[in-house]
């Protein structure tokens, strides 16, 4: 049973939404972009290796090898599915992230608030919307003052659009996919979904891994360069070859094989999945991915910016103290629940008994825009929670009521003004109450409402006031002052206020919150606190979620400092308070020019532009605005401070498997690519035939490389600092890696190769070949982690890799015995001496990894910290 506590209007009727959804269906605009399995198979056939390949078949079927082509044609076709699946995955893994992005609306149904889906609504609706806002359907206003929406979306107007209850036109409307940037809106919807101005002219577009990020622009450069590099080598190749008198056609295939050998063709797909799946796992973790830059940029991160309400602490408001100028108040109750009381020095007391705690809790109730709903045993409430606090004191104490139509106007909350006031009929007269951070509301006070009725607002009186917020604020409760006037009719201006007092509540630290500080400063990242509550309050949340005692620096001194003043005091412990939105850009931009990636949390309208230049926006999912949101990379689904640094942990993840699977693809690909020029010189013929190249590298690397992207954390990962801004994927320790094990791995087929020759050519390079496709198989397990032994981080702990690794291995044992693979690969069976030799070969790949790293890793760990 929902015992529903009066609100303004009634709404629609469940039955009547029921009816008309039957009628004009679910507000909502089909994308028009579904994915097709078709265009991502289709993708497969494009680019520069594809055209190599492709070029490869034709020459064959020109110069009749039937069979070449047809291997080629085949290979070609196998990558392309397998290309399909991995990237299918990729794809759906994003749209299953799109559509967490649901967005929800306030309605009034039934006479009570709720929030729904927005495809929910129906037309008739009364909806409600908040400042920073996505206006859900086309509506008409019924209430709200000094309103203005961002029409961008929808004409291209660049300026906020006024709106006017009962203006001329458009003015009066408010229209589907723009956003309120300012006031609160009620509107009774007129069109829904496909009917609405946006649904007849716009398609939704998700935002999600349309623009390639960094990483990938990189490494789609360095595939090309080695691509454009490997056409000069090879042309070279053939050239040397033709003029040494070897026949043309074995020496365009062996150039074209080079060419695949080098071209690292996986890479571009394998990061654009491992970053795929890495956002997925990132989701999985709270953590919303917007852009797959953010994955990347997240591991880099070597600041944090948060806010405190909500991020730090639960943001589940509850007052426990009220301060008047006659006498202080303890307050008794759990969450939102309305079942407590109000002492005065152990004696329960409440509006009726003590008429100045009466004015502070009518101006409480009446200043508001939340709502609670008993909800079975617990209550519900809609709305602002530091409002929602504020009703449940109200309430607790018998305040008196307002009737909603009594509210004639309101002048919104905004992180700005910090205040907000309410307009209500009262008798024969008018009243404004107002609500704000103690300093702006006393700032506008000149009374106050004592024993003796109104008296003037006194030095010494005010010196009582702030000493009360003062002790307060110490114990870490968060804030709010209460004062009201006597009014004129339309009359909003919030001066010459009569002070009625304090409300004190608790907002407690999350409990997870210090571990993840913690954790964060272990990996050499800074947490700064960001916060628009007061100097004391956020002092001693600070110190209480492990922050310490940092330099506490307000707003307004913040505005007094010049940029280098600023610069030198960030590269301290601060902590800002009462900050105003565009502190937070200052703070970013300053921090971007000592060369820090910055991660910058933001809910408000006016966060975006933070958020924008911060290298790593973060929005919130629950109290977050829709502005905020689509301004952000990263979205909280919970809010919560510690999931960003579960996010950081993730990004360095997906950063250091990038950094893993590069090393191998180039490995493997440097060793075919020694083996076949180190041959040429040797005047043999030709080691691998261009089918067989294809095979190592098409059919059997991606899978490896893609298993490795699935790599588990490094233990020390969180240990060590933020990785620099540009630094390289490959690094000096990554290239001696690829010459090292190019020289090996091509050293060894050689010689297995011209060992066997003598037996038959045909055997020499199905050995030489199969013993380079297991040699770059089994250095896999090398690459699995960076510093740790495979003994340490366990055999089996990735699964998809054992998996792979396998499947390769079989590939090749069909590759060898199977007759149709035979004829393809032209390849003969080995003998049992044969697998031997190039199992005695293979052992030193896996060995001596194992053996450096044991020792390095030892080294690491006794070294001092
Ligand atoms: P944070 O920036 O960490 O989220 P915050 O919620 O205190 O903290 P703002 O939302 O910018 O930051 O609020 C600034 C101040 O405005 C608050 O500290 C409080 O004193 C006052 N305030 C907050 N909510 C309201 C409200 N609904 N009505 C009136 N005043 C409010």
């Amino acid at each position: 049973m929902q015992d529903a506590l009066p609100t303004r209007g009634g709404g629609l009727d469940t039955e009547a939404v029921a009816a008309l959804r039957e009628q004009y269906g679910w507000n909502e605009i089909p994308r028009q972009k579904a994915l097709s399995p078709f265009v991502v198979l289709a993708r497969q056939f494009r680019g520069f290796l594809i055209l190599i390949l492709g070029l490869a078949a034709a020459i064959a079927f020109l110069l009749d090898e039937r069979i070449d082509a047809l291997a080629i044609l085949v290979v070609l076709v196998l990558n392309a599915v397998l290309g399909f699946v991995q990237e299918w995955r990729a794809e759906t893994a994003l749209e299953a992230l799109r559509a967490m992005l649901t967005p929800v609306a306030v309605v009034v149904r039934d006479g009570v608030e709720r929030k729904i889906a927005a495809r929910e609504i129906v037309p008739g609706d009364l909806v409600i919307v908040s400042a920073g806002e996505a206006i859900p359907a086309d509506m008409r206003l019924q209430a709200g003052t000094e309103l203005r929406t961002d029409e961008s979306a929808l004409t291209g107007e660049s300026l906020p659009v006024p709106k006017t209850v009962g203006g001329e036109g458009a003015a009066s409307r408010l229209f589907a996919g723009t956003t309120l940037v300012a006031g609160r809106a009620t509107g009774i919807v007129t069109e829904t979904g496909l009917q609405t101005d946006f649904g007849k002219v716009a398609a939704l577009t998700g935002a999600v891994g349309e623009k390639q990020t960094e990483l990938q622009k990189r490494l789609g450069q360095l595939a090309k360069e080695i691509g454009l590099a490997s056409l000069v080598v090879a042309a070279l190749v053939v050239a040397v070859g033709w003029y040494g008198g070897r026949p043309i056609f074995e020496m365009v295939m062996t150039g074209l094989s080079l060419t695949v050998a080098m071209v690292p063709e996986g890479l571009p797909a394998v990061v654009t999945i491992t970053l795929a799946l890495g956002a997925s796992a990132m989701a999985r973790r709270q953590a919303l991915t917007r852009r797959l830059q953010a994955v990347e940029t997240l591991g880099a991160a070597s600041v944090i910016c948060t806010d405190k309400t909500g991020t730090l602490t639960e943001n589940a408001m509850r007052v426990t103290r009220l301060w008047t100028p006659d006498s202080a108040y303890d307050v008794t109750g759990e969450g939102y629940s309305t079942d407590g009381f109000i002492e005065r020095d152990g004696i329960r007391v409440d509006a009726e008994s003590d008429p100045i705690l009466g004015a502070l809790l009518r101006t409480a109730l009446t200043c508001t825009n939340a709502s609670l709903r008993r909800d079975g045993e617990t209550w519900a409430m809609i709305g602002d929670p530091t409002e929602g606090a504020l009703v449940a004191v109200a309430r607790k104490g018998r305040a008196c009521e307002v009737a909603p139509a009594d509210r004639i106007a309101e002048v919104a909350f905004s992180s700005e003004r910090k205040r907000m006031s309410v307009l209500a009929r009262e008798g024969d007269g008018y009243r404004l109450h107002v609500k704000g951070a103690p300093e702006v509301v006393l700032d506008r006070s000149t009374a106050y409402l004592g024993q003796d009725g109104i008296e003037s607002l006194d030095p010494s009186a005010r010196q009582r006031i702030a000493d009360a917020y003062a002790r307060m604020a110490a114990q870490g409760l968060r804030v709010l002052a209460l004062a009201a006037r006597p009014a004129d009719e339309g009359d909003v201006r919030e001066h010459d206020l009569v002070f009625l007092g304090l409300a004190g509540m608790i907002d407690p630290p999350r409990p997870e919150v210090k571990s993840a500080i913690a954790l964060a400063r272990s990996a050499g990242i800074r947490v700064m606190m960001i916060t628009g509550d007061g100097r004391l309050t956020a002092a001693a949340i600070a110190e209480q979620v492990g922050l310490g005692r940092p330099e506490v620096v307000e707003g307004g001194d913040l505005d007094a400092l010049s940029d280098e003043q600023l610069s030198d005091l960030l590269r301290n412990d601060v902590l800002f308070a009462r900050t105003r939105p565009e502190h937070k850009l200052r703070i970013v931009e300053t921090l971007q020019a000592q060369g820090l990636i910055v991660a910058m949390t933001g809910d408000g309208v006016n966060d975006a532009p933070a958020l924008k230049t911060a290298d790593i926006g973060i929005a919130m999912g629950v109290r977050g605005t829709e502005v905020s949101r689509s301004a952000a990379d990263l979205i909280l689904l919970d809010d919560n401070f510690s999931t960003i640094v579960n996010a950081i942990a993730e990004g360095r993840r997906q950063f250091d498997n990038v950094r893993k699977f590069v090393r191998y693809l180039l490995c493997s690909n440097a060793g075919e690519v020694m083996a076949i020029l180190a041959n040429l010189f040797l005047g043999g013929p030709v080691i691998f035939l261009a089918t067989q190249i294809l095979w190592m590298n098409l059919i059997t690397d991606g899978a490896t490389a893609v298993a490795l992207g699935l790599e588990k954390a490094e233990p020390e990962q969180m240990r060590s600092p933020p990785r620099r801004r540009g630094e390289p994927i490959l690094g000096r320790t990554g290239m001696a890696l690829v010459l090292c094990f190019g020289v090996y791995t091509s050293a060894a087929s050689l010689w297995i190769f011209y060992s066997l020759l003598p037996l038959g050519t045909d055997l020499a390079r199905t050995a030489a070949f199969t013993g380079m496709l297991v040699f770059e198989k089994v250095s896999v397990f090398a690459f699995r982690s960076l510093q740790k032994p495979v003994t340490s981080i366990g055999w089996l702990s990735n699964p998809v890799l054992i998996a792979a690794f396998t499947a390769s291995l079989l590939l090749q044992v069909a590759a060898v015995y199977w007759p149709p693979l035979q004829t393809l690969l032209k390849t003969v069976p080995l003998s049992i001496d044969e697998w031997l030799t190039i199992g005695a070969f293979a052992l030193p790949l896996v060995v001596v990894p194992e053996v450096v790293k044991g020792f390095t890793a030892r080294r690491l760990d006794g070294a001092p910290a």
